[in-house]
């Protein structure tokens, strides 16, 4: 174990789907993927069943910008 993949997310790590910061990692036997916490919910079951790792980071939604910002919870 190298701990590359448990490195925090900053600004410019970017939801592989809508181009919005990313708040959670997930790490494929074949690459990484970035999410943005909507499309972290949206994607979860599919990538939950074959990732080997989930960074989740999603909670600094809560504590960055107060408990409306992370919508849906
Ligand atoms: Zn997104």
């Amino acid at each position: 174990m190298t701990g590359t993949t448990t490195e925090p997310l900053t600004a410019a790590d970017r939801c592989d789907r809508c181009g919005a910061q990313a708040y959670v990692r997930v790490v494929l036997p074949v690459g990484e993927l970035l999410f943005c916490a909507h499309h972290a919910r949206e994607h979860a079951p599919k990538f939950e069943a074959v990732a080997t790792h989930v960074h989740d980071e999603t909670q600094r939604l809560l504590e960055e910008h107060g408990a409306g910002a992370g919508a849906a919870r």
